[in-house]
């Protein structure tokens, strides 16, 4: 194949959530703007998303909802392009959708309406694509008024072509589920330029125990309940999962961007109890203690923490009128706050975002654009901004996008 030399105002690596919504934006501009991705299918992780719904935003989106190095930097672009604005986008495309619990809102049909959308979008904004492309070297022309060369340049050797822009936008997203497209170019290309990149972890992820935490549990795989549960002063309430490995479900993954190696994490199986009230009320019933929190607890889940439990308090099941007050006060409290010391994590196979990225203080909050190396923007899970479960991490893809968008 002859390798041709092109030049676009606009290259953005990944077209992914925030490439596109960068594209969308920079072409509506008048901009000419080049779309690279090495995946052979377009925006695989919406389509996975949401379990094929995709749970592109949430009504409530604020700063908090994030974690970063700093926690301010994601509320520019969030003001600037809110969920509103993307529930505004859909509404023109006509997608329906709906509302699943705390303002998470959800596609009615499937995640495919979000990618045809953006990618009617794109056509209608006169984007360019390269698809599958991959990119082999990134070069940088610094500005020279002494030559031809007035403006800095970033030459881009892609398997199919050299491109020459003076706006190079990297949306490549994080490490998760490598199978479909992740790849560290983003964090590679942003080392080549000197900039700094927090420690990366999988987040939003099951742990995993050691098998003698969880003698018992790992029987029980797909029983699931309401709890609570806390690390490091932060704490979710939803539904928690128990799975052959160890821990998951919603309220898992939530604190999982939280927990670090070697930390405890405690789980109150009944948040919305006061379980040494329910013992006194029975403290003189025959009812043994399995049955009693069999009411309130999955069945399979009472027996094994029962048979857990009750041998590391030096205790037997017995009926309720049979332990003595300071024993149900010891299991009272074993119940609202069960402690356990995870291993690690199920992996970025597994985990739905990366935890870090590059560095926010790198970066304009109010474009993305980098401090060090003007003309160069991170956008999207690339950036050590990491939303919780609920729809957050693509209102960032889309806020980032958008706010890049504006000015590359
Ligand atoms: C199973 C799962 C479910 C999820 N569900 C939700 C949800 O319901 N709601 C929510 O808010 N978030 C969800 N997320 C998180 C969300 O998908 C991401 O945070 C979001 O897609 C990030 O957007 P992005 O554009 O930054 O990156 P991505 O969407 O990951 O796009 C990055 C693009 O870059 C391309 N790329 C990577 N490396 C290269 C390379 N070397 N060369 C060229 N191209 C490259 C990839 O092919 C990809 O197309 C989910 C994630 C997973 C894994």
């Amino acid at each position: 194949m002859l390798l041709k030399k092109a030049s676009m105002d606009v290259v953005i690596i990944g077209s992914g959530a925030a490439g596109m919504m960068c594209a969308i934006e920079a072409g509506k501009r008048g901009r000419s703007v080049m779309l690279i991705d090495h995946a052979c299918k377009l925006a695989e992780k919406i389509r996975i998303s949401g379990g094929g719904r995709c749970n592109f935003t949430n009504r409530y989106t604020k700063a908090e909802n994030f974690l970063s190095g700093n926690p301010n930097f994601c509320r520019s672009a969030l003001a600037r392009f809110t969920p509103q604005d993307f529930i505004a986008l859909l509404e023109k495309h006509g997608i329906h959708y709906h509302e699943k619990k705390s303002g998470q809102l959800f596609c009615d049909d499937s995640s495919q309406q979000i990618i045809e959308m953006l990618q009617r979008e794109c056509a209608t904004a006169g984007v360019d694509w390269q698809m599958p492309s991959q990119l082999k070297q990134v070069e940088h022309l610094p500005a020279d008024k002494e030559t031809q060369h007035a403006e800095r340049k970033f030459i881009l050797t892609t398997e199919r072509n050299t491109l020459e822009t003076s706006s190079l936008v990297i949306a490549t997203g994080g490490l998760s589920i490598p199978q479909i497209g992740a790849s560290a170019l983003g964090y590679q290309i942003a080392n080549q330029f000197g900039i700094r990149v927090t420690p990366l972890r999988p987040a939003l992820v099951g742990l995993t125990f050691a098998a003698e935490d969880f003698v018992g549990f790992k029987d029980i795989p797909g029983v699931a309940m309401d709890a609570e549960v806390s690390c490091r002063g932060s704490a979710f309430r939803e539904s928690i999962l128990f799975t052959h490995r160890g821990l998951s479900g919603p309220v898992i993954l939530q604190i999982s961007s939280y927990w670090q190696p070697g930390e405890i994490i405690h789980i109150n199986l009944l948040p919305q109890q006061d379980v040494q009230q329910i013992f006194l009320a029975h403290r003189h019933s025959g009812m043994l203690l399995s049955n009693l929190l069999a009411r309130y607890l999955p069945k399979r889940f009472v027996q094994a923490w029962c048979s857990a439990m009750l041998v590391q308090l030096a205790m037997t099941a017995k009926p309720m009128n049979q332990y003595r007050e300071v024993e149900l006060r010891q299991i009272a409290d074993k119940l609202h706050g069960w402690k356990i010391s995870p291993t690690g994590t199920v992996g970025y196979k597994k985990a739905e975002v990366t935890l870090g990225g590059v560095d926010t203080h790198e970066l304009s909050s109010k474009t993305m654009e980098s401090k060090r190396m003007p003309g160069l923007y991170f956008i999207g899970e690339v950036v050590d901004v990491t939303g919780h479960l609920g729809g957050f991490n693509f209102q960032w893809a889309w806020s980032s996008g958008y706010a890049a968008g504006q000015v590359v």
